[in-house]
């Protein structure tokens, strides 16, 4: 009978480098194959470091319907579950399959340009900023509706997953998983007698989507950031957001409970 795959990933910091190699040694004792390159035929993904480490996987393999298992090495590790003094029980529990999968929503963008399509995805959010440090104005609707010109920096459309994150530090809402909406979140917006916009982040159900028509700017174009990730265009006719049918399957375990992390993580 094959091996049952296991795929590791870690950070280049050493302490994540270390708990890689102990990890991959107590799974091989236990009878799984740890391959040196990522297999889509894996039953798990560990992702060792923090939760930029593990976005940052989860986009390089295109969002794999793979279950994640996160190891926090020493930063924020909100996705993370575990940390590297707990690698044994992990083993116990997980060859018991005493676990649960928790079930994460994406978001997705498609970006018009000179009639080319661009598609974009993010567990977190996506972002629509300017390439330079100037207004942007963004006529944005939901639905069918005309909402409002926005002028600011940009604006940020996120998952409940990633409300705690750059939403967050924008003064956004933090939202537990289990509920299936997207907030729109301003970034740096303008309300004066000049410009008039949102202050607040506005919540919407999964059905609506967004539509974004951002006005052209002499010299300088657009940026579409998927949780950290940086896309330029030149100039762009449209953007239209909303849940993607891609989810993100976590691995947790029976402590889990999404209000005790926030609590940990953020009081
Ligand atoms: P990064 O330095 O890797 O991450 C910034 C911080 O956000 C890190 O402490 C990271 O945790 C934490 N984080 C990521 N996802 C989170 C989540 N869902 N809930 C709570 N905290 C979370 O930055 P990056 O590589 O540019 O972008 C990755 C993410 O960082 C983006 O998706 C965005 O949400 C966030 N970000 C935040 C700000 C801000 O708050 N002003 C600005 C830009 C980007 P770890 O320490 O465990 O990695």
């Amino acid at each position: 009978m094959a091996s049952r795959m296991i795929n590791i990933f870690a950070n280049e910091d050493s302490y994540s480098q270390d708990t890689r190699k102990l990890l991959r040694r107590k799974l091989q004792q236990s009878g799984f194959a740890v391959p040196k390159q990522f297999t889509s035929d894996a039953e798990l993904i560990v992702s060792i470091g923090g939760d930029g480490a593990f976005l940052r996987t989860l986009h390089k393999y295109d969002f794999p319907p793979i279950p994640f298992l996160g190891i926090n090495t020493g930063h924020l590790g909100f996705f993370q579950e575990i940390h590297p003094d707990e690698l044994d029980e992990f083993v116990f529990l997980y060859k018991q399959g005493r676990y649960n999968i928790q079930n994460l929503k994406t978001v997705r963008a498609t970006v018009e340009q000179e009639g080319q399509q661009y598609e974009y995805q993010g567990l977190n959010e996506i972002a629509i900023k300017g390439d330079h440090s100037t207004t942007i104005h963004l006529n944005i609707s939901i639905g069918n509706s005309f909402i409002e010109r926005f002028s600011g920096d940009g604006i940020l459309v996120c998952t409940p997953a990633g409300s705690t994150a750059y939403n967050y530090s924008l003064g956004g809402s933090i939202v537990d998983p289990r509920l299936s909406i997207l907030q729109i979140t301003p970034i740096a917006p303008m309300n004066t007698t000049a410009y008039r916009s949102f202050t607040s982040s506005v919540v919407l159900p999964e059905e609506l989507i967004v539509t974004v028509h951002p006005e052209p700017r002499e010299g300088s174009g657009f940026m579409i950031v998927a949780d950290g990730m940086e896309h330029s265009h030149s100039s762009i006719r449209e953007v239209t957001l909303g849940f993607s049918q891609t989810e993100v399957k976590l691995m947790r375990f029976e402590h889990y409970d999404f209000w005790t992390k926030v609590k940990t993580k953020f009081l």
